[in-house]
């Protein structure tokens, strides 16, 4: 399926690596994404079996025969490279090595993590094990790729990286600066308190971004509306246009110059026939400006 809105754009969904890494190539054309996410192994697992030859093979020949771009991979959620227990911060840190590596032989230019959480031993503490181990990991990992994107969080518990001054004091302590970014997911930001549901909001929300962290460092975003309201700081992804953000936010991002050549992804809800995939698809599609859709 093609989308016109789409062309020259890196616009998508989060999709399934069911059947193999391959398939979520073909899962992604068949609703008109030119872009997705996939996580490379099963998200609630530590092991996988190393990927084959033949698996990433045939995964970069899907690319490109279907010119959909696998621009993210997605961390498993076990991985919490802020915990204050050293036999979990081990796990996290070993099973991060592996993400980058798998991500890596992808061939996937950007690994989403979440950043982590302190579990009562405080933020500060908490940022300086996530950069602790990004550097050991850069140190370690000589393959360029993927660049690690610090996602910015609801602000559930104890998880860091829901005010931008978090996620700016990880991003200054990595000494690398070429492999480190930020993803922002609009669900997550609109419930850590930042809101983006008018055209004013959204441009305060964004200039106050670019003043603390910079936003030269946005290198992807997560599409998601907010099954709850602003602030609510609990990570609960709604349909675009069907929860508390609205659609004049997503209207906004999609056709904002600063943005346009970024990768977007949906992580909104999905079901067997792909209905939803194709709903909320077709409400970004209609988002686009008539001067975008000209250029496009
Ligand atoms: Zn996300
Ligand atoms: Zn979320």
């Amino acid at each position: 399926m093609k989308r016109n809105a789409f062309e020259g754009r890196l616009l998508g969904a989060h999709m399934s690596i069911a059947g193999g890494v391959d398939s979520a190539i073909g899962r992604g054309e068949r609703v008109g994404c030119t872009a997705i996410q996939i996580f490379t192994k099963n998200n609630n697992q530590w092991n996988a079996k190393p990927l084959s030859g033949e698996e990433i093979g045939a995964f970069k020949e899907a690319q490109q025969k279907t010119k959909v771009v696998a621009s993210l991979a997605h961390c498993a959620y076990l991985i919490n490279l802020a915990s204050p227990d050293k036999g979990n911060w081990e796990r996290s840190f070993n099973g991060m090595k592996n993400e980058v590596l798998r991500a890596g032989e992808l061939e996937i230019p950007y690994l989403v993590l979440h950043p982590g959480s302190h579990t009562g031993s405080g933020a500060t503490e908490g940022i300086k094990r996530i950069s602790d181990a990004i550097n050991r990991i850069h140190e370690e990992q000589a393959h360029r790729l993927p660049m690690i994107l610090l996602e910015c969080m609801a602000g559930q518990g104890s998880s860091i990286g829901s005010k931008f001054e978090e996620l700016r004091d990880i991003m200054a302590d990595i000494k690398d600066q070429s492999r480190i970014g930020i993803c922002i997911d609009t669900c997550h930001m609109f419930a850590a308190g930042y809101d983006i549901r008018t055209r004013e909001t959204y441009d305060a929300s964004f200039q106050e971004f670019d003043r603390i962290v910079g936003l030269e460092w946005i290198k992807a975003f997560h599409l998601n509306d907010s099954k709850k309201d602003l602030a609510c700081h609990v990570d609960r992804h709604e349909h675009i246009g069907k929860g508390f953000i609205g659609l004049e936010a997503f209207r906004c991002l999609l056709n904002d110059p600063r943005f346009s050549k970024l990768p977007m992804v949906l992580e909104t809800p999905k079901n067997e026939d792909d209905s939803w995939d194709l709903m909320n698809l077709d409400a970004l599609e209609s988002l686009f400006t008539r001067s975008e859709k000209v250029r496009s």
